[in-house]
């Protein structure tokens, strides 16, 4: 058996910032499991920007500055705890970040150059090009290979094992060989990502991002919180869910509507373009339903006054995915683009440490929920998120690990994995994964989407029930051990629809609209019952459980939200 001090699940941002600084004494050994190669997480997709305070173009930005437009962009759901430590120890990381050889575009002066982002009252974003993300998750992995942080690369997570107290390890599949595995490890960290990806056709996440890490920790009776807050991101391309990065806000872009208007002068008449997602994100779709959008329902991105030499220089990557995958040249035209399901701020409950309801297992990135983003996250805060709080459960989990020592394995431990396998492997089905997938993706599209009411959501609950029983009788067609990327597939939706259940049932409960989470049938935001986060855990009879938990404020009252 594979034995770790501690065990990543998951090689984004978080989870190799998190084995980086848990191996920082030589004799713990750290190991990174992850289903893709490392690289090609979707961190490396990250676009616009990081924040952090530094006050570098801007010399009158500060953290506490940063702290109020966190809280204020969350609709005042973020614990303010927690969103201080974010604020406050984001000039730490980035200069970490920039001393281990991340190449940060530079001001004339020569120091890291920093762009206007959404929802921020300063110049705040930290960028490189629009590659941010690219060159973070490349110096995070140089470094981590430099360190002796070893790596399971294409291995998939497939269950958490503890023993109700303390961790044992994680069960995993190798896809490469098709073999089943426990490992045994003193802390594991679940650096797994969002779960973008229950919107299947109309989101900017990568294909991995089937929120496995958050499902795992479910069903193995972690609690999850506020789950039903899914940001969407108001410019998506617009047939494919492509994004196209805030940056391009951050330059100067317009928004226009079908007629050529720049509409956001109706919802956002100060901050315009520079809203928040939530709000922007809503304000395309009233366009579009008040019958102002474009011929396919779209709005338009329009960079043309930039002009050529800065769109290359600074938006380069936004400018290719444009031509390849709808055919337009910013430089020329404006950008066809809708929203697209974007950012999880919801996640497994943890503590500002990264630390779960279990010792020694811990969560962080987009697959945990420390909540700093509360109802809606400000762009260029969730790379710092991954960074701050990766960090943070690294430097914890090597202190656990230690001062613990390894628990014997139970016998059998891989017995449920396998039969998990078996059941989608042994005998045939007319039960389709991709019919069920689309079903499964655009119900939470049109039910649980950008605009909620209770019928919507009850017949997705409904519905979604339905698809639960459809999965059960599920069987993939390819019966073969090396790469089975349809057994992979197969495992991420039934990940996908405990999700979707869980994210739909916490939109029902929540009478009120707050940040992403907006309800036609009430549309205010209600702080006298609803400033308090949802919980969700799998109860006896294996459907959700709600409770609830109160917000901490420390600082700001909550006020009314305008931009
Ligand atoms: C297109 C795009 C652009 C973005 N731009 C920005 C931006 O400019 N600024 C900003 O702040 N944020 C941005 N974000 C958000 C931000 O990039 C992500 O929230 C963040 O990178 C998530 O990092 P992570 O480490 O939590 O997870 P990810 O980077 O998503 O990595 C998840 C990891 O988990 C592994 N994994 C998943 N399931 C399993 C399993 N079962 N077994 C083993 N391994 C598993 C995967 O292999 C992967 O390595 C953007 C997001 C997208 C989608």
């Amino acid at each position: 058996m594979l034995t770790y001090d501690v065990l990543i699940v998951g090689s984004g941002g978080a989870g190799l910032y998190a084995a980086l600084e848990s191996r920082m004494e030589e004799d713990v050994q750290v190991a990174v499991l992850t289903k893709v190669y490392p690289t090609r997480s979707h961190t490396g997709a990250a676009q616009g920007g990081v924040n952090a305070a530094l006050a570098n173009v801007d010399s009158t930005d500060s953290w506490e500055e940063h702290w109020f437009d966190t809280v204020k962009g969350s609709d005042y759901l973020a614990d303010q705890d927690s969103a201080e430590l974010l604020c406050r120890e984001a000039p730490q990381v980035i200069r970490e970040m920039e001393h281990w050889g991340c190449p940060f575009d530079r001001t004339k002066e020569g120091k890291i150059a920093q762009r206007p982002f959404g929802g921020a009252s300063k110049t705040r974003a930290c960028y490189a090009a629009d590659k941010i993300g690219h060159v973070m998750l490349h110096t995070l992995y140089e470094q981590g290979l430099r360190h002796g942080v070893d790596y399971f690369n294409e291995w998939v997570t497939l269950s958490l094992l503890h023993n109700g107290q303390r961790c044992l390890g994680v069960n995993a599949l190798d896809a490469r060989t098709g073999k089943l595995h426990t490992i045994q490890a003193k802390a594991v960290i679940l650096a797994t990502g969002g779960y973008g990806r229950i919107y299947w056709n109309r989101t900017s996440n990568a294909y991995g991002n089937t929120g496995d890490g958050t499902a795992i920790a479910y069903r193995a009776g972690l609690p999850l919180k506020d789950m039903e807050f899914v940001q969407f991101h108001p410019t998506g391309l617009r047939r494919t869910g492509i994004l196209m990065s805030e940056g391009a806000r951050g330059e100067g872009a317009y928004l226009l509507n079908g007629w050529g208007e720049r509409f956001m002068t109706r919802y956002a008449p100060e901050k315009m373009e520079l809203g928040p997602r939530d709000l922007i994100s809503r304000a395309i779709e009233t366009e579009v339903r008040q019958g102002r959008g474009g011929p396919e329902d779209e709005v338009f991105l329009d960079l043309t006054h930039l002009g050529a030499k800065r769109i290359m220089e600074r938006l380069p990557q936004i400018r290719q995915l444009c031509i390849d995958f709808e055919g337009v040249d910013p430089i020329e035209e404006p950008i066809p683009i809708k929203p697209t399901a974007h950012y999880s701020m919801g996640g497994i409950h943890t503590d500002i440490n990264g630390l779960t309801s279990i010792e020694g297992i811990y969560a962080a990135g987009e697959a945990g929920c420390v909540s700093v983003h509360g109802a809606n996250r400000l762009g260029g805060n969730s790379l710092l998120d991954i960074l701050v709080f990766g960090r943070r459960a690294g430097v914890h989990a090597l202190e656990y690990a230690r001062k613990t020592d390894f628990l014997p394995m139970p016998k059998n431990v891989l017995k449920m994995a396998q039969s998990c396998i078996n059941g989608l492997m042994e005998g045939d089905s007319k039960e389709s994964l991709a019919d069920i997938r689309r079903d499964m993706a655009n119900l939470m599209a049109d039910k649980a989407g950008i605009y909620r009411d209770e019928t919507g959501l009850t017949e997705a609950v409904n519905k979604l029930e339905e698809l639960k029983e459809r999965y059960k009788k599920l069987r993939v067609q390819d019966k073969s051990k090396v790469f089975n990327t349809e057994l992979v597939a197969g495992l991420e939706l039934g990940n996908m629809l405990d999700l979707a259940e869980i994210v739909v049932k916490g939109a029902l409960s929540r009478q009120e609209s707050r940040g992403a989470h907006y309800r036609e049938d009430f549309q205010y935001r209600d702080d006298d019952n609803w400033l308090k986060h949802t919980i969700a855990t799998k109860g006896t009879d294996g459907k959700p459980v709600l409770s609830f938990k109160p917000v901490t404020i420390t600082n700001f009252q909550p006020e009314a939200r305008t931009y």
